[in-house]
């Protein structure tokens, strides 16, 4: 308890005294005091707070899971304004993987750098149907023991028009052919005008935390993510992380939170002249504090989000509430269309970066066990 006496004192004379006493005393925050944190300007007493009650999480601990990234096709016919990796159908650099190809990168991953997931995402390509996927999925299951993070709501939905059939069908067919887990992808911000803008063919907010709900409820965990920095207001960023809290509190299916920041480069938001410019490290700091105070006892984990902003600005997340790094991602496709910076890692430079600021790196499998200390 000393540390949150130390962040009690940090904020004792503070406008957000109350939010915090709040959260330890168990109760969630709802909008109001959501906007609150999302609107204050103080980012290094938000991160105080933060950092504190993810040591008391957490320790000195801060994990990571060797994975690799598997991004199935570039086909796809949704069209966000804030991708630089899809291809529409018929483009001369579309590509699909076979089934062969997905098993050979993956047993060779296995084998030389010891992954233990895979993380499965691509567009939404409307000549693959579900037996695509079963066959992956089961051929993965078969041959290997990773675990299979695949498949984003929006991926299911589209898989649910082309057969014709219910989500939740999908989700069900899916599961039975080996997917353990889904990655939350395909949020973005979960309201409908920012949706309308940036992502206007994708499925809509509440179809997003519907699908969610299924998965739960048929017991596949997932993720949930906020891609922030687009056309946005704080008020939207707010209700964004209020709605994935309210259903958390209903299924207590989302394993991890992760919030992104927008890369523009090469996408159509910046050559519309909308959005010129990563929304920056300062940014990235305060949206992980504020994540972390408002899933305190609700979401426990929190990613750093490397990818997009770096391996310095990882670090300094786990200063602001993170404790997880996230993965490898051996293989990493969509935010390399973009050209902004390198997308993969290999463990021993994460297992260095964490060691470098005077964390203990952890080995974690998919479900956030602890499969080793470094
Ligand atoms: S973000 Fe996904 S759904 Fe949107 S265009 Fe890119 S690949 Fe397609």
């Amino acid at each position: 308890m000393n540390n949150i006496r130390l962040a009690q004192d940090l904020v004792i004379k503070s406008d957000l005294s109350d939010i915090l006493e709040d959260i330890l005393r168990g109760q969630r925050i709802r909008i109001n005091e959501c906007m609150r944190l999302v609107k204050s300007i103080d980012v290094v007493k938000l991160g105080a707070i933060a950092n504190l009650l993810r040591q008391r999480l957490f320790g000195n601990t801060a994990s990571f899971i060797n994975n690799i990234i598997l991004n199935y096709t570039n086909v796809c016919v949704t069209y966000c304004k804030f991708c630089a990796f899809y291809r529409p159908p018929g483009h001369n650099d579309t590509y699909t993987l076979s089934k062969e190809d997905v098993l050979k990168r993956v047993l060779t991953s296995a084998q030389t750098l010891g992954t233990t997931q895979v993380l499965f995402q691509g567009g939404h390509n409307p000549n693959l149907g579900l037996e695509y996927y079963e066959g992956i999925f089961d051929a993965i299951r078969k041959s290997s023991k990773l675990a299979i993070h695949g498949l984003s709501p929006s991926e299911i939905d589209m898989i649910a028009k082309i057969e014709r059939s219910s989500t939740k069908e999908v989700l069900a067919r899916l599961k039975e052919s080996g997917l353990d887990s889904l990655p939350g992808a395909g949020a973005e911000i979960l309201d409908d005008d920012v949706k309308s803008y940036i992502s206007p063919l994708k499925i809509k907010s509440s179809e997003w935390l519907r699908i969610m709900e299924e998965a739960h409820e048929l017991g596949l965990k997932s993720s949930a993510t906020m891609m922030y920095g687009t056309i946005e207001s704080e008020e939207q960023q707010a209700r964004h992380i209020i709605k994935i809290a309210e259903l958390q509190e209903k299924t207590n299916g989302f394993m991890a939170f992760i919030p992104w920041s927008f890369e523009p480069n090469a996408t159509d938001l910046q050559s519309e002249g909308m959005i010129r410019y990563p929304s920056g490290g300062l940014n990235l700091v305060k949206m992980i504090a504020v994540s972390r105070i408002a899933y305190f006892g609700l979401i426990d984990h929190l990613q750093s989000s490397w990818l997009t902003n770096g391996i310095g600005m990882a670090q300094l997340a786990l200063y602001y509430g993170a404790d997880d790094f996230g993965g490898t991602l051996i293989g990493e496709e969509v935010v390399s269309a973009t050209g902004a910076r390198s997308t993969e890692l290999t463990s021993n430079k994460i297992i260095n970066a964490i060691k470098q600021i005077g964390y203990e790196p952890v080995e974690r499998d998919n479900f956030y066990n602890i499969l080793k200390t470094y």
